[in-house]
């Protein structure tokens, strides 16, 4: 998928469940307009507090396999058993506008993007610790069930982790917001995504009368 006539690219932010996603992600859309939430779909149950259309679009398996068929997924996932995909419609409308997609996807997805949007920028995140991690998943409300499974995943989320372009330490929230905002900004400033304002100064120059 060539992105070449967009301002900005899609910012995926991957971390094993409980290392901070959701909250980075509220942080960045709090912090700059220049961010903006792709919504995603999913097979799973709304949760308490969740709203359809805001959080996810909250879909059927039958729903799911449609949008799925229809090629109108840019990237899908089975994540602890459910279905959870990215309509590319959630990633182009925000790319049209001129502002970065905001993508809080599983390892598997990320790597889905990667290979449609080589121009997309990877941010895996990282609690300091484990203890750290099982402290704010218990925090979250996690069961012990619920903790033993994301753990589990959690061992493979994180082989995936040297895959991404940047890693993240998610200690101090502000911090981490703060960083994933300045990795965004300097990858603006990468030569390869500001070739038009190299070529327009060089018509300048070349148009300039001696
Ligand atoms: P994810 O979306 O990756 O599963 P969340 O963003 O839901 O993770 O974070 C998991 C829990 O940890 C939430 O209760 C959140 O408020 C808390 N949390 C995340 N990052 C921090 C942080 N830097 N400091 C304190 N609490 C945090
Ligand atoms: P949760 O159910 O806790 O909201 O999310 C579970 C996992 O699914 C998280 O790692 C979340 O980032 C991931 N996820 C959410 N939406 C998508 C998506 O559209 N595609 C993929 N691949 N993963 C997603």
């Amino acid at each position: 998928m060539s992105q070449g006539k967009f301002k900005y690219f899609p910012l995926v932010l991957s971390a094993p469940s409980g290392g901070g996603k959701t909250v980075v992600r509220s942080g960045l859309l709090k912090l700059s307009k220049k961010f903006a939430f792709s919504i995603t779909c999913t097979t799973r149950a709304k949760r308490p507090g969740e709203a359809d259309g805001r959080d996810y679009f909250f879909v059927t398996a039958e729903q799911f396999g449609k949008l799925r068929r229809e090629g109108k997924l840019l990237e899908w996932a089975v994540v602890h058993g459910k279905y959870y995909g990215t309509p590319v419609k959630s990633v182009m409308t925000v790319l049209n506008k001129g502002r970065i997609p905001v993508m809080t996807i599983d390892v598997k997805g990320a790597r889905s993007v990667k290979r449609l949007f080589p121009e997309a920028v990877t941010v895996f995140l990282l609690p300091p610790d484990l203890k750290t991690l099982v402290r704010r998943l218990r925090g979250r409300g996690e069961a012990p069930g619920g903790m033993k499974l994301r753990l589990k995943t959690a061992r493979a989320e994180l082989r995936e982790a040297p895959k991404f372009d940047y890693l993240v330490i998610n200690d101090k929230l502000n911090a981490a917001v703060r960083e994933v905002a300045a990795i965004a900004e300097l990858e603006t400033r990468k030569t390869c995504r500001s070739m038009d304002r190299i070529n327009k100064f060089s018509r300048q120059l070349a148009g300039r009368k001696p």
